[in-house]
Formats: structure tokens, C-alpha cells, sequence
């Protein structure tokens, strides 16, 4: 039932008890003074005393209703300011890279530029172009994130190795004359837990690029300890630091620290309000310690399911040895310039590449040629889409590896590919190394698919439950 209006239920609530009271206090008092004198001298006590409960209660329950208007009031307000200053701000993010972009880009295309300059120009367009990514990426996740279309995607993760491959990542990004190290609060055999490892990927790169930007010299860490059954990760920095008054505001979107040396950073204030929306869907925290100009450090927990320890062995197993030779990759792509990407990170691999341009030939090739050991399959393909190729595929080679190449890390596209049949999902765009990682985890052979797939299946049984909700 539709809840009644505030006015209308003071006004029935203000006539329901003003009736009540006028009846029987007029019946009380009837009955008990017989003086008429007397009587009109009490009644007017009674109007006097109505008139003052009347006021309380008005009073308290337009107070109460007046706090509520007027916070959403200053939310509003305080939305829209941060609404002009996200898009003041975000023009001028997408500027710049993309004034780079064009700029270098017609350099190459008009000069006649040497082996160095093409170099650096094509460093500067790339560099350019991850920033442009980075930010169509955060305004997707959080517009997710707000229309609640996020759900977990849970699997065996081991988080000593996650960190590992993390301080591999942003080692070389790390300026020299500040040390970078990682914490391990667990044995390799004690961190293997059931999470949504992109979620916390995301989360640790997002504090670590931070970190980063924010630190001229010091040290940066990130490490992890068991607290209760939690696992809290910390990532500390010993650069610029951040007043108390803005603890708790840095984790709203667009929010930015307002000093104007502060405002030089790029980003546009998006980092901190993902993570923490990410962290809060796994039942986590997030939360800071800082003073300004000693550094800051980002605490945030996750909960600590943890898989026994054949699994872990198993799960610890994987890993690019850098070698993929007698591997035979199909890969199918109709768009050739992506083909030709996904070739050149192969390149000295050892891998062979074959190339389909749809699904149905996907299938075919994959019918005639028993040489292929893998499938990196793009989605979305004309004359038969991948989810399709997929299923045709599994029912004649249900032991072939197959990789699912999806545009948007999207849970129901991801789950449409698993619920066809494949192993993997890579989303685009990808980076080599990430590629090369999906590519050496699915080169298990058919007795770890089917150890996993159990597993999945309860994990997707739930992520299509709560999918099914929204
Ligand atoms: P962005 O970095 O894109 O501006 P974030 O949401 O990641 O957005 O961060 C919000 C704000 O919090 C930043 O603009 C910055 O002012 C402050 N901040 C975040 N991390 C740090 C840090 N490690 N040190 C100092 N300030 C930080």
C-alpha cells in the first residue's frame, strides 16, 4: 500500500486525535462537574492544554520531517556541484590525452619521423590512450556500481601470488628513490580463498596507482594480515597525506581533495567511490588513516573463505612458463585490426596462430583440425555469434581450452559464455600480459576443467540467482 503523503497524515492525525479528545474529555467532564461556571473555566484549561500538546507534537513531527528535507536539500545541492565540477573536470581529462592522441598521431602520419621519434610518439599515443581507457572504465564501473548491476564473481584465488604478480606489474612504474615492497600476512598454502579476484585486483591497483601518484619519495607498501575472519589489506604511502575533514568525503564519486595543489593531479575523482562500492558488495570495508605530509595509509578487508589445501596446490600450479610452443591457438576475431594485436602478442611465444573470421568457421576449423589445442573466442561475430560457436565446439572437443574475448566485464555476458561452455573470459581491451596469463592458467589440461567445474557451477548457480533478482 502506497504510503500517505506527510501533510495528509499530520491533517488525519491532527483531526482523528482532536476529535477523540474533544468527545470524551467533553463526556469526563460532563460527568464529573455539574458547576457551569466551574465548567467553562476548566474547559478553557482543556483548549489552553490541547493548544500545547498539539504544539509538541507539531513541533517534533516537523522537525524531524524539515531535518529530512532539508539534508536531501544539501545532498542535492551538493550532488549538483560535484556534478559541474565531474564534468568541468572530466573535459578536461578527456582533453588531454586525447589532444595527444591527435597530435601525435598526425606527427607520425605527416613528418617523416626517425626510428626514435616514431618510438617515443607511439609510447606517448599509448600511454594516451590507457588514460582515456582508464576513464571510460570508471565511469562505466560506477554507473554499475549505482544501478546496482554488479554482482560477485567468485573462484579459487591465491592472494600471495595475486601480490606477487601485482608488485610485478607496477615495479617498473615505481620512481627509483622510492621503495616499493609487499607484505605477506599468510604461507602460500594459507591464501588460497574463494573471491572475486578482478574485484580485488581492481581495488589494489586503484590504491597502489594512488600511491603512487600522490608519493615523491619514501616508500610505498602493500601487504595483507589475518584479522579475525578477515583478510586487511593495507596500502601505505609517505606522500602528501590528507586532512582529517576529508577521511570520509574522498570515498563519495567526483570527489576530490580540495587544496588547489591538489586539484593539479589528474583523475577525476572516481577511484576511491569504486572501491569502496566494490569492497561493500564482498561484505568488506574500506577505510583511511592519514595525516597531511606524512602519508597515508588505505585499510580494507575481504572475507577470508579459504580453500583446503589439495585445492591449493592445485591452484598454485598455474602460471606462464613464457613458452607456449607446439600450442596451436585458434583465434576468432572478424575484426581484423584486434586479429592482428592478438598475433603480435604471440609473436615468439612458439604459439601458432589461426585465424577464423565468424563462428561457423570457427567450428569447422576446430572440427578438421585436431592440432588445435585453444579457442580465443570473441563474442560478438557475424554469421554465428561465439556463444553459439562455443556450444558446437563443446560437443564434439569438450576437452579444448576455450577463452571467451567479452567488450565489457559484464556478469551476464560473462555468464552467457561460462553457461556455453568455455573455460575463460578475458574482457576488452587486454593487455599482453594479461592475455599471455588467461592463455597459461587454461593450458591445465581437461582434468583441471572438470576439477573446477563443479565448483563454478555452484558459484554461477548463485551469481545467476542474484542476477535474476535485480
Ligand atoms: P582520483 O585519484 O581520480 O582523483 P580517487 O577517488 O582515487 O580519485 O581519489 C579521490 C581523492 O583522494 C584524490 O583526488 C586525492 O585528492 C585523494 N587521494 C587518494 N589517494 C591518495 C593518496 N594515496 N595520498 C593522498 N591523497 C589521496
Amino acid at each position: 500500500m502506497q504510503k500517505l503523503k506527510f501533510e495528509y497524515r499530520i491533517i488525519a492525525g491532527y483531526i482523528v486525535i482532536g476529535g477523540i479528545w474533544i468527545i470524551f474529555s467533553d463526556k469526563v467532564l460532563h460527568y464529573f462537574i455539574k458547576d457551569p461556571d466551574l465548567l467553562t473555566r476548566i474547559q478553557t484549561y482543556k483548549g489552553w492544554f490541547y493548544v500545547l500538546i498539539t504544539a509538541i507534537l507539531f513541533y517534533s513531527l516537523l522537525k524531524n520531517h524539515l531535518v529530512k528535507v532539508r539534508k536531501a536539500e544539501q545532498k542535492a545541492i551538493d550532488s549538483d556541484r560535484l556534478k559541474t565540477a565531474f564534468l568541468q573536470n572530466i573535459s578536461h581529462e578527456i582533453r588531454t590525452p586525447m589532444n595527444s592522441i591527435v597530435g601525435f598521431s598526425s606527427l607520425l602520419k605527416n613528418l617523416n619521423p626517425s626510428e626514435a621519434e616514431k618510438a617515443e610518439y607511439l609510447e606517448m599515443i599509448t600511454k594516451s590512450s590507457d588514460q582515456l581507457l582508464n576513464i571510460v572504465n570508471e565511469v562505466l564501473d560506477i554507473s554499475l556500481i549505482e544501478t546496482g548491476n554488479i554482482s560477485i564473481n567468485s573462484k579459487r584465488v591465491n592472494i600471495n601470488l595475486l601480490l606477487d604478480e601485482t608488485y610485478h606489474l607496477f615495479k617498473p612504474s615505481i620512481k627509483k628513490n622510492i621503495s616499493f615492497s609487499v607484505i605477506k600476512g599468510l604461507s602460500d598454502f594459507e591464501s588460497t580463498i574463494i573471491t572475486d579476484d578482478v574485484k580485488v585486483r581492481q581495488i589494489i591497483n586503484n590504491l597502489l596507482d594512488n600511491a603512487i601518484k600522490y608519493t615523491d619519495e619514501g616508500y610505498i607498501r602493500l601487504g595483507y594480515s589475518l584479522d579475525n575472519n578477515s583478510l586487511k589489506f593495507i596500502v601505505e604511502d609517505t606522500g602528501i597525506g590528507i586532512d582529517q575533514e576529508y577521511h570520509e568525503k574522498i570515498f563519495e564519486r567526483f570527489r576530490k581533495v580540495g587544496s588547489e595543489e591538489q586539484k593539479l593531479y589528474e583523475g577525476v575523482g572516481l577511484g576511491l567511490a569504486i572501491c569502496k562500492g566494490n569492497i561493500e558488495i564482498m561484505n568488506g570495508k574500506i577505510w583511511i588513516d592519514s595525516q597531511p605530509g606524512k602519508g597515508s595509509k588505505f585499510f580494507f578487508t575481504i572475507p577470508y573463505n579459504r580453500v583446503k589445501e589439495e585445492e591449493t596446490i592445485a591452484a598454485n600450479k598455474s602460471g606462464f612458463t613464457g613458452n607456449l610452443d607446439a600450442l596451436t591457438i585458434l583465434v576468432a576475431e572478424d575484426d581484423e585490426i584486434n586479429f592482428i594485436y592478438i598475433k603480435e602478442i604471440f609473436k615468439g611465444t612458439g604459439a601458432e596462430i589461426l585465424h577464423a573470421q565468424n563462428g561457423r568457421d570457427a567450428v569447422e576449423m576446430c572440427r578438421e583440425n585436431n592440432k588445435i589445442g585453444m579457442v580465443l573466442i570473441d563474442i560478438k561475430m557475424p554469421v554465428m555469434n561465439g556463444y553459439e560457436a562455443i556450444k558446437q565446439i563443446r560437443e564434439f572437443r569438450p576437452e579444448l581450452p576455450i577463452i571467451a574475448q567479452t567488450a565489457f566485464a559484464l556478469s551476464n555476458e560473462m555468464l552467457k559464455a561460462f553457461n556455453a561452455g568455455s573455460n575463460d573470459y578475458i574482457s576488452k581491451p587486454f593487455k599482453k600480459d594479461q592475455l599471455l596469463a588467461i592463455v597459461a592458467k587454461n593450458m591445465e589440461t581437461e582434468k583441471s576443467r572438470f576439477e573446477i567445474s563443479l565448483y563454478d557451477i555452484l558459484i554461477l548457480a548463485g551469481n545467476l540467482f542474484a542476477i535474476s533478482n535485480f
